[in-house]
């Protein structure tokens, strides 16, 4: 799995940013993806990360399927639904404690696309500190 990663790595090392022409979440997910949508309404998807963090498999990606940039460009009706994004993560990690974060960026090594990550608990602070600098969010 930590190869996963690495073909993302490679897919974004010389970008700043995937923007809405290259995007995956918008793009009509193939026969692989579709075994990752864990759930999904008219306005929201919830599927395991393709390219997951150290090998969790829990790794989740929670994203409005309108492309939206930036959590002010929802709709009040999108904003609506996020809360039942939220209560099916909450039955998907049960008695497990998960931890969440929005990655909404124009300019860091990512996608536009507004998504959250979803991941379970026992994430050593190093490889997290990792992933930070890789986007160049620490020195
Ligand atoms: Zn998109």
């Amino acid at each position: 799995m930590q190869k996963h990663r690495d073909i993302w790595e490679k897919k974004i090392e010389k970008k700043w940013i995937i923007w809405k022409q290259d995007c995956p979440f918008c793009a009509k997910p193939d026969k692989q993806e579709k075994k990752l949508i864990l759930w999904q309404s008219d306005l929201w998807e919830v599927r395991y990360n393709k390219f997951p963090y150290w090998w969790i498999k829990k790794h989740l990606l929670a994203f409005p399927k309108r492309h939206v940039e930036h959590i002010t460009k929802l709709t009040k009706k999108e904003f609506a639904w996020l809360k039942d994004v939220e209560k099916f993560i909450l039955n998907y990690y049960k008695d497990t404690q998960y931890f969440v974060f929005l990655r909404e960026t124009f300019y860091w090594r990512s996608i536009a696309h507004i998504h959250y990550h979803y991941l379970p608990w026992n994430i050593h602070w190093s490889d997290f500190a990792k992933i930070l600098k890789k986007q160049w969010f620490t020195k």
